[in-house]
């Protein structure tokens, strides 16, 4: 559809992974409001699967991406003891063609927001421009053929879609976020998890210092409540280290320390795990939602911002392709809302780590064995069921055609 005009509402992963994507298919009048006057990202690293960095790499991102994160070479999974559970390898490693990146939040967004303005022209990038109300929203889509609603776990565009909705869903679990510059873990390379959702660590590096250090990413992970709608005041609170340090004073493995990591940490920020329940429909007339705003879902499997890409780059084919507005419209939300919908509920069922919670339940004192507590298959089933729930089987991956449009 030549000559369509898009507004984009915020800027993030998503807003800008969809600003590029329309751009490349041909559709580059767009215009972005974000509310944030400029990148203030402090959320810490977040990893990039192979399926969104097949993405980016088609949005002639890698080179800049991959000079900033570290390839992910592996995964693995232990109890809260620091015995492992399992190891696979990943990204490249993994037989992917396109590798995965663990990388800083500010890094990845940095890049995204440049690309767009670089591409499409800073005038089409609008900072410090929130859409707070329906009738702005009703506004742009007067003025606008599409309207896409990028705007994150809290959207505006989704209460305007869904008005009884109310906050997000907490499912009880507080995360305690930071970043340590330290010496590297295991092989510097690969990313961990040890205990349960109710209790656990997540470790992995994101950036390369002089001298042999590492900036090492961090999520500390405990269930304090029973779990209820989250206002949003509550959210990403600066804490005292001392809050998760009094939880994890005791992962003290031979092949990391884990409170020696937290004291050394610069500030500890404290998040709510939340979700929300799958929608039926994202779109209303030519409005439709992407990202965070169409299925929020708990960071478990490294997957919020991965599929927020995907989405992005599956809207902006639909649209470079269709007939209609609606039509499109149509196509990507029958294509995209099942598929993450599917993910929102693996998550809540710990996705892939869910073999840290069989093994938890099992044998909560650890184990001689571990062949004893589960078997090989049954820990390769669970990884590879999720993989395939959230579109990054290797094979599928390698072989499937391209999101470009031709
Ligand atoms: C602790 C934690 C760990 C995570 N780890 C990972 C991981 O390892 N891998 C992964 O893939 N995902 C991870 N995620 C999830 C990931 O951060 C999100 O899924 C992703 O950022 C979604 O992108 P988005 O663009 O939809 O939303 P956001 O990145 O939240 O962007 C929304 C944008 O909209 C702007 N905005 C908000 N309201 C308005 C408004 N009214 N008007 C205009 N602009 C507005 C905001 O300023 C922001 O720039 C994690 C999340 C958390 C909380």
């Amino acid at each position: 559809m030549h000559g369509l005009r898009t507004a984009i509402v915020g800027g993030g992963i998503g807003g800008c992974a969809l600003a590029l994507s329309l751009h490349a298919a041909g559709l580059g009048d767009v215009e972005v409001f974000e509310a944030a006057s400029q990148i203030g990202e402090i959320g810490v690293g977040i990893n990039v699967l192979p399926h969104a960095v097949r993405e980016l790499t088609e949005l002639g991102l890698a080179t800049s991406l991959d000079a900033r994160a570290i390839r992910t070479a592996a995964l693995a999974y232990h109890n809260r003891f620091g015995q492992r559970i399992w190891t696979e390898p990943r990204g490249v490693a993994a037989g992917y063609r396109w590798p995965q990146w663990s990388i800083h939040r500010g890094e990845l967004f940095g890049v995204l927001q440049r690309s767009v303005v670089e591409r499409l022209g800073r005038a089409r990038f609008h900072p410090g421009h929130p859409i707070t109300t329906s009738a702005q929203l009703v506004e742009l889509s007067a003025g606008f053929d599409v309207v896409v609603g990028c705007d994150g776990v809290h959207s505006i565009a989704r209460s305007m879609l869904v008005p009884d909705e109310g906050p997000p869903l907490w499912n009880g679990v507080t995360m305690w976020r930071g970043a340590t510059v330290m010496a590297p873990f295991l092989d510097g390379r690969t990313m961990i998890m040890a205990g349960v959702v109710a209790h656990r660590m997540v470790v992995y590096p994101i950036r390369d210092l002089p001298a042999g250090r590492q900036l090492v990413n961090w999520v500390a992970e405990v269930r304090t409540d029973d779990g209820r709608p989250m206002p949003r005041q509550q959210w990403n609170r600066e804490v005292d280290v001392a809050e998760p340090l009094a939880w994890f004073a005791d992962f003290r493995f031979d092949w990391l320390d884990v409170p020696a990591m937290i004291a050394a940490a610069d500030h500890v920020l404290a998040y709510p795990m939340v979700d929300r329940d799958p929608l039926a429909t994202w779109r209303r007339g030519n409005t439709t939602l992407l990202g965070d705003a169409a299925h929020p879902m708990y960071p478990v499997g490294s997957n919020g911002a991965s599929q927020a890409i995907i989405d992005a780059r599956v809207l902006a084919r639909e649209l470079a392709l269709g007939a209609t507005v609606t039509d499109a419209l149509d196509a990507y939300q029958r294509n995209r809302l099942p598929a993450t919908a599917a993910v929102v509920r693996a998550n809540r069922m710990a996705g892939p780590e869910r073999c840290m919670e069989i093994v938890g339940e099992l044998a909560p004192q650890g184990f001689q064995r571990l062949d004893d507590v589960i078997s090989h298959a049954e820990l390769e089933e669970l990884a590879t069921s999720y993989r395939s729930v959230a579109g990054f089987d290797p094979t599928v991956l390698n072989d499937r055609p391209s999101l470009d449009v031709p």
